[in-house]
């Protein structure tokens, strides 16, 4: 944030007013949902069983005092103040990009009820608890009701939100994680992507050669994966001196601020590759967190863009650089290092086949580069359908194997490994899923304009020079907090729009040669 722009003598002193009292109440909601944050860190990772209850009765009065303070009505008279002022709003002044975002966010809590909002957290709360049931049992019907329950619950949640003119109910829950994404966007985008994935699909199943997976099956021990896993996200420069690295059954990457960030990640025995993919990916959201200006925390400008870019930030530093030879050759070493004489026999080009092995399967968490985007394109079509009323719940098995046997080719063998392995739509989150392929796509554009910034960037990996490329991550994205809307960043870092044309050039790129396809 630039104070010069707001002690300038432009801007009036009851706008400079109303612009303190406006960001101190700001900063201290941020500070409730930074308590919140870190209770469901805690959640994830240490309290024991016995806390569950309570702590529901905790996460419950945060979110009425985090409701309560985003929609006091005093917040809507100090925008009104600021935004009468015209010299104050000047345009692309950071005073003017903090009262867009702060007058978004109170509408959007304003626009909700209390009583839907009191509703959704309770329906999703248990419908949560009874999918992880019927996914065990593998059990759609014991979940269907819920998923009617929610269902009908968004899509009041959509006509509360506002349906944008031309739109639909999909589009007011998407604008929620990424702003301006609307499902017409999201089909430009996706349909040409997936015919050209399936042609690069076939053509690796038709290649001439295969990568050796024998490294993602060979055992390493517990202790020395996290060791290993910790050396190389603090290698490729997360702090550890501002953030945390514990396990948890889904990893994932949360904390309170930029100076206190809580990542995890999780570990089997078999495959190195599995949880080495899921540190860097959280490290990359962490470094993300950690890269946006302290001076601004509990603000607009001290807060992520949105999903799809933050997702772009994980994607990179697992995908572009993780899967990368540059990498590999860099992290041999000292893997072989770490795990002594159970790594010795692979050679650097066994280490990188195998973190790039393509095979299509049923579980998106577990989908190779190839595959991942259409697993995402399988919920966003189901989503949409759900959302506008044209697809009833009670078909969604029936309409998902259609899917995946069309897309991927293979024949989902019950609902477990089908439509109820996600935990997004128990929690309430329609319009979330595109945000991890938008991500994947915003994540090769980034990484080529950073190429094209900084010479010999990839070459410096292979000497373990990471650094470079966080700095110019750090100066382009993350020091921006919501300054720009993702669209606006993406055209200012790249030089153009999203497209997935850069993706898939770096996909066909790598996996044509490993494949000799
Ligand atoms: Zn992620």
């Amino acid at each position: 944030m630039t104070h010069a722009t707001l002690h300038s003598s432009t801007a009036s002193t009851a706008t400079r007013e109303a612009y303190e009292l406006l960001l101190t109440h700001t900063r201290e909601g941020g500070l409730v949902g930074g308590v919140g944050s870190i209770l469901g860190w805690d959640q994830e990772t240490m309290m024991p069983p016995g806390g569950v209850d309570y702590r529901g009765k905790q996460f419950a009065l945060l979110a009425r005092i985090g409701h309560q303070m985003a929609t006091n009505p005093r917040v809507d008279g100090w925008l009104a103040v600021c935004e009468g002022d015209r010299a104050f709003m000047e345009a692309g002044s950071a005073e003017s990009a903090q009262i867009r975002e702060l007058r978004r966010d109170f509408t959007h809590a304003t626009r909700l009820p209390e009583t839907l909002v009191t509703e959704l957290a309770e329906v999703s709360s248990k419908a949560q608890h009874e999918w992880a049931l019927a996914r065990k049992a593998s059990d759609f019907a014991r979940f269907r009701p819920w998923l009617e329950k929610l269902v009908t619950l968004n899509r009041s949640k959509a006509a509360c939100l506002g349906i944008p003119a031309g739109g639909e109910p999909w589009d007011a829950l998407a604008d929620l994680y990424e702003p301006e994404c609307t499902a017409a966007s999201v089909t430009q985008v996706f349909v040409p992507l997936r015919e050209q994935l399936r042609t690069l699909l076939r053509d690796l199943a038709a290649g001439s050669k295969k990568p050796s997976n024998r490294f993602n099956e060979t055992a390493m021990p517990i202790d020395a994966q996290m060791a290993f896993a910790r050396k190389v996200v603090q290698a490729i420069g997360f702090d550890f001196q501002r953030g945390r690295l514990d396990t948890s059954t889904h990893p994932f990457c949360g904390g309170s601020h930029c100076n206190d960030v809580r990542m995890t990640t999780r570990f089997t025995e078999t495959c190195v590759n599995d949880a080495l993919g899921s540190t860097m990916h959280e490290a990359g959201h962490g470094m993300y967190e950690q890269g946006l200006p302290a001076s601004a925390i509990g603000t607009p400008l001290g807060t992520a863009v949105s999903l799809g870019i933050h997702e772009s930030q994980s994607r990179l530093w697992e995908n572009q650089v993780g899967r990368s030879m540059a990498f590999w050759t860099w992290c041999e070493p000292h893997l072989k290092n770490t795990f002594g004489a159970a790594a010795h026999s692979f050679t650097l080009e066994d280490l990188y086949g195998a973190a790039n092995i393509v095979e299509p399967g049923f579980i998106r968490v577990d989908a190779d580069e190839a595959t991942y985007n259409m697993h995402v394109m399988v919920r966003f079509e189901l989503e949409r359908l759900l959302m506008d009323g044209s697809l009833d719940p009670c078909d969604l098995p029936r309409e998902w194997n259609r899917r995946y046997q069309e897309y991927l080719g293979v024949t989902v063998p019950d609902d477990r490994r089908g439509c109820l392995q996600d935990v997004h739509w128990s929690m309430g989150a329609f319009g979330y899923f595109p945000t991890y392929t938008l991500g994947t796509l915003y994540s090769a554009q980034f990484f080529d304009a950073a190429k094209r910034a900084i010479p010999g960037l990839e070459e410096g990996f292979a000497k373990g020079e990471f650094k470079p490329l966080l700095d110019w991550l750090n100066r382009e994205i993350h020091t921006h907090g919501r300054r720009y809307r993702p669209a606006e960043l993406c055209e200012r870092v790249t030089g153009s729009r999203l497209s997935s044309e850069c993706y898939l050039r770096y996909l066909s790129g790598k996996l044509r040669p490993l494949y000799g396809a």
